[in-house]
């Protein structure tokens, strides 16, 4: 018998995949805390893990905090993560010193799981309830100038938060550690290796271990095609959107079932059409068995459900994050990006993805490939073994090596190309030509990471 801690943020989507995990950990007899908030109380005791409330560590938000909390500023919820790690201190101190775990499994994104397991020497498992990223796989999620403007403004807040987790015991080697996937650390991903983007580059103690879902039922799709809206648990309040999707699909021979959050008032939809039905919150997975289109925003859990179900999709991300699973779901050809969100842009969508099969056919090829995967079974497994043995290859490490010669080169071409163009022009100038320089070198660097990638993984398969 193993003693465990689970944590994890207050969250639907990174909740959800640890419960079946918890459930198999307690059916083999481990003893489970698992640490979590008043919302999420009846879905953790249902796994057998004694709940333990942590509501009362949580910072009270400004109203200008929980907006951005709302809209998942990475500033913002990296801040709160770190005061939230703070105010746990003395609680988690005395709670590792009694209960003496063997092992922790920490959500990606919660701090206080990750920091604490390092500060009492605790192995640590991640829970990533999204794709793995490193530095290749982040290349999937473009961030917005907006966004690249907002993330370098916040910095030194972030910093100046990060620096005070010292004076309560915490080690961490720099922000990036607590937030980026490394290939050194035990991590269990929610997705097959084969939908995984740049797979290859995570090392052994990665377990891909497919969806987390709690149901063995296969799909049985309708004879008369039922179309699912969703927008999921977080930036769900958009009655215009769903409005639309109404109007769209009203006179088209569908029936659509729209699950629409708690924040929106179904009564403002006024009477509905015979062929939809909205829902505060439905069981998705039972809608998604039978869904023959699922309009999604993309959450990692959706899309994984819904591949699951093998129920292609409409693409309709809202965050960065939310872009590279799109992306990744087009190219294995199991959905569209909506490209306009008008009522005509939603029907289009959808009747092309109901009228062209191969998109069905992608999805319920990658159905299969997830029910291969080991599950909650193999995320166990990876959890009582930790830490898990491993070979040592880190193909980051390798390639960073291979394309310190390149950069070198691009950084001396650059400064040659600039003298001999500065005989030309006038040097007042210089500061355009050496921004473009710096802004080019990332993606140069890409090009030659995914060329020597290529080469790699080639070696790795011969
Ligand atoms: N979900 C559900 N019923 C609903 C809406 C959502 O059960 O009516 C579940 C869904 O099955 C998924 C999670 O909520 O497991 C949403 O997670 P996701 O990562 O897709 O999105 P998020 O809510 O984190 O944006």
């Amino acid at each position: 018998m193993k003693k465990i801690m689970i944590f994890c943020i207050p969250a639907h989507g990174h909740t959800n995949p640890i419960l079946p995990v918890a459930q198999e950990l307690v059916s083999r007899g481990d003893a489970v805390r698992f640490y979590s908030f008043d919302e999420f109380r009846d879905k953790i005791t249902a796994t057998g893990a004694e709940y333990i409330s942590c509501d009362r560590f949580l910072e009270k938000l400004t109203q200008q905090e929980e907006e951005k909390m709302k809209n998942v500023n990475t500033t913002e919820m990296s801040i709160q993560d770190i005061r939230i790690t703070i105010n746990m201190t003395g609680f988690l101190d005395s709670e590792y010193k009694s209960f003496q775990p063997d092992a922790v499994y920490a959500d990606s994104a919660c701090f206080w799981g990750k920091l604490s397991a390092w500060k009492h020497h605790v192995p640590l498992v991640v829970s990533t309830s999204t794709f793995a990223f490193n530095q290749l796989s982040s290349q999937y999620m473009k961030n917005t100038p907006k966004e690249i403007i907002s993330l370098l403004c916040g910095l030194p807040r972030v910093q100046r938060e990060f620096r005070r987790l010292r004076d309560y015991g915490y080690e961490a080697k720099g922000f990036l550690s607590l937030v980026q996937s490394d290939n050194s650390t035990d991590s269990v991903v929610y997705t097959s290796k084969n939908f995984q983007p740049y797979s290859e580059s995570f090392s052994d103690r990665y377990a891909f271990v497919g969806p987390s879902v709690f149901s063995d039922r296969m799909p049985e799709k309708q004879a008369r095609p039922l179309v699912y809206i969703s927008l999921g648990t977080v930036i769900n309040e958009r009655p215009a959107f769903y409005r639309s999707c109404i109007e769209a699909l009203k006179a088209e021979p569908v029936d659509v079932v729209i699950s629409c959050g708690k924040a929106v008032d179904i009564s403002t939809f006024g009477n509905l059409p015979d062929n939809v039905k909205v829902y505060p919150y439905v069981d998705q997975l039972d809608v998604l068995a039978k869904a023959s289109v699922f309009i999604t925003h993309c959450g990692m859990n959706s899309v994984s459900e819904s591949l699951y179900m093998a129920a292609p999709m409409v693409l309709y991300p809202q965050t960065n994050e939310q872009q590279a699973v799109a992306r990744r779901v087009t190219e294995i050809g199991a959905g569209e990006i909506l490209q306009a969100d008008s009522a005509d842009g939603i029907r289009s969508a959808v009747m092309k993805i109901l009228h062209n099969s191969a998109y069905a056919k992608a999805a319920a090829q990658c159905s299969a490939d997830f029910r291969r995967c080991p599950g909650a079974k193999g995320a166990a497994d990876h959890i009582e073994n930790a830490p898990n043995p491993s070979d040592g290859r880190d193909i980051i490490r390798e390639l960073n090596k291979a394309v310190v010669t390149e950069q070198i080169l691009y950084n001396v071409m650059a400064a040659v190309f600039g003298a001999i163009l500065f005989r030309f022009i006038s040097v007042r100038y210089l500061w355009i030509y050496i921004a473009a320089a710096v802004l080019l070198s990332a993606p140069v660097k890409n090009i030659f990471q995914r060329i020597y990638y290529n080469k790699l993984i080639h070696q790795v398969q011969s």
